[in-house]
């Protein structure tokens, strides 16, 4: 087939197809991802692509950049629609937790651990390692304030890293306390970042009244000397977080899960508290976080529920991941699966017998390939050679009047005569 280079179509900038060359690397993450929240005892849950454009603007937050400015909404109006503006999400905690208060999840068990893999729609101006539609795994884990559970969360995050063979990211921990912890600190910073007022940047400039906090995550060097001499939140901690701290460190210490205290670590919304924590890479450039998560236990409240939910939870991206598993050759002792069987077939009464054959062994699990194409033998056995098979069998005129083919084994080039409808037993046995 003529492959068209002036097709008109292409995918939508930020955007990126994943082709069946490497979705093994995916499926290998998607399965790591899966085994091990499964071992934590987490579930997975999905949520639709989109949800009321509100969710997110409380969920999130109207500082946030996401919300201000990254989201991808429209108006779905349809006659008879009350709902004015939807959003693709961007994240998935504020989906869980609105999964979690409609359908009172809370009424089944006690503890709700669910994880996800999905597609997350930020509009954001794209670069290496930042997409426009991206994969994010997480888990989040609902119902306890206990430094336990957030301990495991920060553990399942971290077997999975390093069940994928990452050893090179480092895993950044800070505390933010409670609401008044931050209110006080917040008041502060801006005492503290007040007199150096004209030497921030606009950023920044404008985080100095809407959200000081997130001054702390500039990335700007020039503001490096002022933002690392500013007033520490883990100072102002109230006994409680502090006590919370330690025992998730004792935890943390006791799983021999390194980590580094980062007194910047900051997530500047008011339903944040306590833990927060990133996993970064030097592996990445300037996005150079795989993966962060934190405890929000006032999300719920901030989303109308009466009761407050406490929670914990991780996302992480993938193509971060797999950006960084590529340099480290993560994936070279990974191979496509090879078909067991490539059946070679010529003429049409063969090829109907090939396709039935093929047919049943599929049906029996075996993995069977022939040739579609119409191909001579030379270049259906090159096809076979080229796909890895196991094993291949000839058919044609000949074996088909007596029954009999020839297995032939690829690696060695051996040959067992046998009848047609013995190749499921001499390929089992020879595996
Ligand atoms: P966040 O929800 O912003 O904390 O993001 C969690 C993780 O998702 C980040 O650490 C990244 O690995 C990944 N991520 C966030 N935004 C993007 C994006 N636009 N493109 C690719 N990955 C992203």
């Amino acid at each position: 087939m003529q492959v068209n280079s002036q097709m008109k179509f292409q995918t939508v900038r930020g955007t990126k197809d994943i082709l069946p060359a490497e979705i093994y690397k995916w499926q290998h993450i998607e399965r790591t991802v899966r085994s091990v929240c499964e071992r934590f005892g987490y579930t997975e849950i999905r949520t639709p692509v989109f949800e009321e454009t509100a969710l997110f603007a409380r969920g999130i937050g109207e500082t946030t950049d996401v919300v201000g400015k990254e989201m991808f909404s429209f108006n779905p109006s349809m006659e008879g629609d009350a709902m004015d503006s939807i959003t693709l999400r961007p994240e998935m905690t504020a989906s869980v937790m609105r999964a979690y208060l409609q359908h009172s999840l809370q009424t089944l068990a006690p503890l709700t651990k669910v994880y996800y893999f999905a597609e997350m729609f930020r509009k954001e101006r794209p670069q290496a390692g930042r997409q426009r539609q991206f994969w994010q795994f997480g888990c989040e884990c609902l119902g306890s304030t206990a430094a336990v559970s957030d301990a495991e969360v920060i553990a399942v995050m971290s077997l999975i890293y390093r069940e994928l063979g990452i050893t090179s990211a480092t895993m950044k921990l800070n505390s933010l306390g409670n609401l008044e912890t931050r209110k006080t600190y917040r008041v502060a910073l801006q005492d503290y970042f007040r007199p150096h007022f004209e030497k921030l940047d606009a950023v920044s400039k404008e985080r100095f009244d809407k959200n000081p906090l997130r001054i702390l995550d500039s990335k700007n060097q020039s503001l490096a000397e002022i933002i690392s001499d500013a007033p520490r939140l883990v100072d102002f901690l109230d006994d409680d977080s502090k006590k919370h701290f330690e025992t998730l460190q004792s935890h943390l210490t006791n799983l021999g899960i390194a980590f580094e205290l980062d007194f910047k670590l900051v997530r500047g919304l008011d339903y944040y508290s306590r833990t927060a924590f990133e996993l970064v890479s030097t592996d990445l450039g300037a996005q150079d976080a795989l993966g962060g998560g934190g405890r929000y236990d006032g999300l719920s409240t901030a989303l109308g529920s009466e009761s407050e939910v406490p929670a914990i939870g991780f996302a992480s991206g993938v193509e971060r991941l797999l950006m960084v598993m590529e340099k480290q050759n993560l994936f070279d002792h990974l191979k496509p699966q090879p078909p067991v069987l490539f059946i070679a077939a010529l003429g049409e009464a063969a090829v109907k017998v090939a396709m039935t054959e093929a047919y049943k062994l599929r049906a029996k699990g075996v993995r069977c390939e022939m040739d579609l194409l119409g191909r001579s033998l030379k270049s259906q056995m090159r096809e076979a050679n080229r796909s890895g098979a196991t094993y291949t069998v000839v058919l044609g005129d000949d074996e088909l009047e007596k029954g009999i083919v020839q297995l032939r084994k690829m690696s060695d080039a051996t040959q067992t005569q046998i009848a047609l409808n013995e190749i499921i037993d001499k390929i089992q046995v020879g595996k």
